[in-house]
């Protein structure tokens, strides 16, 4: 066999445009390898370096984009106060095991005449659909369209954290034909229950505390169902009062609901799969969790 073999350890190289990018992939397509792709916004946590770990053990070289994209923020602020450390990134991404750094400029992603828009339909509705704008998902699908079609991925991984992201993202992969196998991984958690988020860096250590009352309101939810309640108004309940028992109110709730897992429309009693999933304000910090359940055959 002469192709040439990968080395064991390796460093990350970093691309910032498409013709950088496309350089560094064409001797892998040549040879028809794998390609995975961890599309993510930066500030690497736990969550991000298990989905490169996953593309890593599964492919054969690991391209991971860092792309803080302008058009899914609807807040200005919450745009400027994103964490950003790309030389951290590219250090923790290499010993996750990503080959490939591509971390381009907004000028390289949305050059001037840029006037496209991806927009998925019902299941970018509910919740975040509500909670942040439509334009949201719009600018998330449109977005990560670019990146697999500047990446040409055989596997892009997703985490569930977002989940109703990568409802969105499976949606127009089927509608567009998009030659792409989307992987979702499960939500990393602090050892406390806190869903891993980059954003988690902004919280006060009070706030911090408070944070944990998302994963624990989850997780009384999932206790109940697997104790035999079905009714869902019940279970959202359930949830406000372990959010509120760390002084989370409903003026800092922006959902928690408990939907199916394919349109996440509502859904009155638990029968099968259901999806709860909360977003809250804490200490000024907007945090998403979701978990889903199902009732036992007991
Ligand atoms: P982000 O940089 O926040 O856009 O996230 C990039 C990818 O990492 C997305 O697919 C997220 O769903 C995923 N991700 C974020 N947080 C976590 C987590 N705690 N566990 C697993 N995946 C995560």
């Amino acid at each position: 066999m002469n192709d040439f073999t990968m080395p064991e350890s390796h460093t990350v190289r970093i691309a910032r445009n498409v013709t950088a990018l496309s350089d560094m992939l064409r001797p892998h397509r040549e040879r028809g390898r794998r390609i995975g792709f961890v599309p993510t916004m930066g500030a690497f946590h736990a969550g991000h370096l298990s989905l490169m770990r996953t593309s890593h053990a599964a492919c054969d070289v690991t391209v991971v984009s860092l792309f803080v994209n302008p058009t899914q923020f609807g807040d200005a602020s919450d745009l400027a106060a994103y964490p950003r450390d790309e030389a951290g990134d590219a250090r923790l991404a290499e010993t996750a095991g990503a080959d490939i750094l591509f971390a381009p400029d907004v000028a390289e992603m949305y050059p001037v005449g840029f006037d496209t828009r991806v927009s998925v339909g019902a299941v970018a509705l509910p919740l975040e659909g509500v909670a942040r704008g439509t334009s949201h998902f719009e600018g998330v699908a449109t977005v990560v369209l670019k990146l697999f079609n500047m990446v040409r991925p055989t596997v892009a991984y997703f985490g569930q954290k977002d989940f109703q992201q990568t409802c969105v993202v499976r949606q127009f992969v089927r509608d567009l034909n998009v030659p792409v196998d989307v992987v979702v991984r499960p939500t990393v958690r602090e050892p406390d229950g806190l869903a891993m988020s980059s954003r988690n860096v902004r919280l006060s250590p009070a706030a911090r505390e408070q944070a944990r009352a998302l994963s624990e309101a989850l997780f009384a939810i999932e206790h109940a169902v697997a104790h035999g309640e079905r009714d869902v108004a019940g279970l959202e309940a359930l949830g406000v009062r372990a959010l509120a028992a760390r002084d989370i109110g409903p003026r800092d709730i922006e959902y928690l609901a408990g939907t199916d897992t394919e349109k996440l429309q509502p859904v009155s009693r638990v029968t099968g799969p259901t999806l709860f999933a909360v977003a809250a304000r804490v200490g000024g910090v907007r945090l998403i969790d979701n978990i889903i359940v199902a009732p036992t055959a007991t």
